[in-house]
């Protein structure tokens, strides 16, 4: 086995992160802070160019990190939630009722979210890792854990010439996102009956791209008119165009049929008109799972961590996942600067509490949810209240997103508690 000049110039280092996306970077650069010598891989294979909103909670989990999306991307001020209703005349459903609102306030989070690319975003958080000290591997792939008598000392890593070089490390962070190859070589398994979602999106050329104003439409329908569960929506960029996607959730009594592909050329033609969409898109759409709702386990080992997509920490509920993997990366950053502080690798264990304290009592209610919604009666009831009555639909963005306010509750709040009372005695499912 060969070995490149980038990792012997470092020797073995502190730490090996494996994966270049928000969950990787904000890791790498909270233990870039602490001093920590960090080398960072990324084999530079998702596509980057996907739009993406970024909620107030991922802008302020961004800000955690370093960077102001607010001052490179879109702003968004309000979210319009729409719902879809069936109509013999149109086989993808008619578009009903509609609302209009801020996003939900939280103490800890600006009022606005924005859009922009995760492209875009990654290549913030790289300039800041490079300042920070990173050293930042492109195009460089992890292929195998080093494993010495059961613990994990770093990765084999194919670099871009082909040839193949270790990068050793004291402490292992895993964030190569949804496929998560180098995480299943370590053991993690996804729950195969837990909720996954899959998403598909492209970009329209449209005059409407400088909308503040983001639109979710739930109630989108399979061919033969059966609810999904999961939404559709439409991103304005800024810069002339608009992001249209579409998510499902694998409760959907047609999920194992549904072209995701079909579903986004529907979708998007039922919208064309209201949002002034060019006949094709600006390129190919791209699309992929999300696990979601801590569904990937177990997230710590020995001497190393799983955070970000790699562990399922997306929101069962929107499907959304930068948050939560800015929010694991900084939590993972945390705890493994913890234990190289205190030469102690037992720290680690510290992570999986510290992620279930944050999201494990929603997440069981949010899976629960995707369940019910996966029933096409509890769907059209739901989605026709969505659209039709207003301080309902807010009270469910909030929880959808999680922006509920500790503390000083209302009916969102007062709602997600029972159905927490009542979820604490229910089975992990
Ligand atoms: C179509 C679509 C639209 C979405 N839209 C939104 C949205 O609008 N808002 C939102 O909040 N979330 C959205 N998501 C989800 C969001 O993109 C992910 O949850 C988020 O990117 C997860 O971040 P991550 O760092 O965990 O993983 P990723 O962003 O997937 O990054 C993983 C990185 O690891 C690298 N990698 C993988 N394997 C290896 C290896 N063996 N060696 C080295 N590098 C490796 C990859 O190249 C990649 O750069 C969307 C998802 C999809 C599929």
């Amino acid at each position: 086995m060969t070995v490149s000049a980038d990792t012997t110039a470092h020797g073995s280092v502190d730490v090996l992160v494996v994966g270049g996306g928000p969950a990787g970077f904000a890791t790498a650069t909270e233990l870039a802070r602490r001093d920590r010598r960090v080398v960072l891989v990324d084999r530079g294979d998702t596509p980057d160019d996907v739009t993406t909103v970024f909620t107030p909670r991922a802008v302020a989990a961004a800000r955690r990190v370093g960077v102001d999306l607010l001052e490179h991307f879109h702003p968004i001020e309000r979210v319009r939630l729409t719902a879809s209703v069936a109509d013999p005349a149109h086989p993808g459903g008619a578009v009903g009722p509609s609302t209009s609102s801020g996003w939900p306030r939280v103490r800890v989070a600006p009022d606005d979210g924005c859009v922009g690319t995760r492209g875009a975003f990654v290549g913030h958080l790289r300039s800041l890792a490079d300042e920070l000290g990173v050293e930042v591997l492109d195009g460089h792939d992890a292929v195998e854990p080093i494993v010495e008598r059961g613990f994990v000392r770093g990765a084999s890593v194919r670099c871009p010439s082909g040839e193949l070089a270790e990068v050793r490390a004291a402490i292992t962070v895993v964030a190569d996102g949804a496929n998560s190859n180098f995480g299943r070589m370590l053991g993690t398994y996804r729950e195969p009956d837990w909720p996954l979602a899959v998403a598909h999106a492209a970009d329209y050329r449209s005059p409407l791209h400088l909308a503040n104003e983001v639109e979710i439409v739930v109630g989108v329908t399979d061919r033969v008119g059966t609810p999904i569960a999961g939404y559709g929506w439409m991103y304005p960029t800024g810069n002339g165009t608009v992001g249209v996607g579409v998510m499902l959730l694998s409760t959907s009594p047609s999920f194992a049929v549904i072209n995701p592909a079909h579903l986004l050329e529907r979708f998007a033609e039922q919208h064309a008109d209201r949002w002034q969409l060019g006949d094709e898109p600006t390129a190919p759409a791209a699309g992929g799972r999300i696990p979601l709702g801590m569904s990937v386990g177990p997230l710590a080992g020995p001497t190393y961590l799983i955070v970000g997509d790699a562990g399922g920490v997306a929101n069962p509920l929107s499907g959304l996942g930068i948050d939560t993997a800015l929010e694991t990366g900084i939590i993972a950053g945390d705890v493994v600067g913890e234990a190289l502080d205190q030469n102690s690798a037992a720290e680690l264990q510290q992570y999986p509490k510290l992620v279930d304290d944050r999201y494990g009592s929603y997440y069981k209610i949010g899976r629960l949810a995707d369940r019910l919604v996966g029933q096409p009666p509890v769907a059209r009831r739901l989605h026709g209240a969505l659209g039709a009555r207003p301080t309902f639909a807010e009270g469910a963005l909030r929880v959808a997103l999680q922006h509920l306010r500790s503390g000083r509750g209302g009916m969102p709040e007062l709602v997600y508690g029972a159905a927490r009372a009542v979820a604490s005695f229910g089975p992990d499912a």
